[in-house]
């Protein structure tokens, strides 16, 4: 699997960079220019989950949505990557709608 180095994030290019040496399978740092760190160990589709987890993350940032507690967000996040891409597969409406 061939993996990006950006992703687009509306009018945003966030920067993708793998990371040898990381506990966590990846993060979103918006300091001091938003980009997206993933463990280097991370492949297939555990690549992708963690990529549009992290995609989760910097999207809301981006876009001005902050949270006072981290877990909030984190719950957000859950939301957006696990039934938003479902609502689009499941419904066909909203996959010819994109
Ligand atoms: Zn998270």
């Amino acid at each position: 699997m061939k993996r990006p180095i950006s992703i687009k994030i509306g009018p945003h290019v966030v920067p993708v960079t793998y990371v040898k040496t990381m506990d966590e399978a990846g993060q979103y740092m918006a300091t001091p220019n938003p980009s997206i760190q993933i463990n280097d160990r991370i492949k297939d589709g555990g690549l992708v989950l963690t990529l549009w987890h992290e995609t989760c993350h910097a999207g809301l940032d981006l876009y001005g949505i902050d949270f006072d507690k981290p877990p909030d967000e984190e719950r957000v996040v859950r939301f957006m990557e696990t039934v938003l891409p479902q609502l689009i597969r499941e419904n066909k409406i909203f996959r010819d709608w994109i």
